[in-house]
């Protein structure tokens, strides 16, 4: 069975880079999968095509139609043979960029993606999930399995406390379950523990600890993932744990989300605010 999985967490946290890293791990260890980039910046897949800027779902769609989108034009082998697609959006200031979240999963979906021999399918997905259009994947069921990034910052668990509002939301109607939250560190004082508390009080678990390494830069730069570009490295081996503990996680929960004062007392809590 295909597990499909969504990564949220607000924007810049480090989702796409995360992501592309922990597959990258995945198909190394002989897994079959398939990314989904939902985010109209369409640079989720990047690292994976080593830098080439692919074209998007509707980009396609709106420039030869519908009978035009075929497998081979938005889809794109990575490395490892990871599938890469992306969604794309809207024009800029035109309509809801959610849309095309909607529309893209459809239409690959039409089009028989969502093969057999995959072992996973994740979705890259910006933001809260606030829009509807971004809760997609979670909301009409594709997405099982999903992983928040997160880190010390208050902005950043003030939007995975949010997406933990979606994922209540559409729990019953979609099966969406959360599976952890995985901490890529941006160096806030106690920023372990505080995330370890911020996910139990959720119910759900930190699944890892992603330290914030200069070598991340240096494989961007370079168009690669670090598993690619620094293979024996210590971050490499990180995200290889985080692979792992994804394959083999059995901890799957409807969160509990807080309330906003709530958060602020935790970040309090762990000297993070100043009281
Ligand atoms: P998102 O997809 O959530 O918008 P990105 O994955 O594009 O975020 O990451 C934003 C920036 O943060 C990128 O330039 C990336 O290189 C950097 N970054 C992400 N994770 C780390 C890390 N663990 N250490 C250092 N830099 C990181
Ligand atoms: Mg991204």
């Amino acid at each position: 069975m295909m597990r499909q999985v969504a990564i949220y967490g607000k924007g810049g946290i480090g989702k796409s880079t995360t992501t592309q890293n922990l597959i990258s791990a995945m198909a190394e260890d002989g897994k079959k999968i398939m990314l989904v980039g939902c985010d109209p910046k369409a640079d989720s897949t990047r690292l994976l095509l080593g830098g080439k800027m692919q074209v998007t779902v509707l980009d396609t769609l709106r420039k030869y139609g519908t009978d035009a989108v075929d497998l081979d034009v938005v889809r794109h082998a990575g490395f490892r043979g990871i599938k890469c697609i992306e969604s794309g959006g809207p024009e800029p200031g035109v309509g809801c960029a959610g849309r095309g979240v909607i529309t893209a999963i459809k239409l690959l979906e039409e089009l028989g993606a969502y093969s057999d021999d995959l072992d996973f399918t994740f979705y890259d997905v910006l933001g809260d999930v606030v829009c509807g259009g971004f809760a997609m994947p979670i909301r009409e069921g594709y997405a099982k399995e999903i992983y928040i990034v997160a880190s010390g910052e208050l902005m950043a668990l003030y939007a995975a406390n949010n997406i933990c509002k979606g994922i209540v939301k559409f729990a019953q109607t979609g099966g969406a379950r959360l599976g952890g939250i995985i901490c890529n560190s941006r160096k806030v004082d106690n920023e372990l523990v505080l995330l370890e508390s911020f996910a139990k009080r959720l119910g759900s678990q930190m699944i890892m600890f992603v330290p914030r390494d200069n070598i991340v830069q240096r494989a961007e730069i370079n168009k690669k993932t670090v598993i690619e570009h620094e293979s024996k490295c210590e971050q490499a081996d990180v995200y290889r744990q985080l692979a792992q503990s994804i394959i083999n996680n059995e901890k799957f929960v409807v969160p509990e989300p807080m309330e906003m004062d709530e958060l602020e007392n935790m970040m309090m809590e762990f000297g993070i605010l100043d009281d």
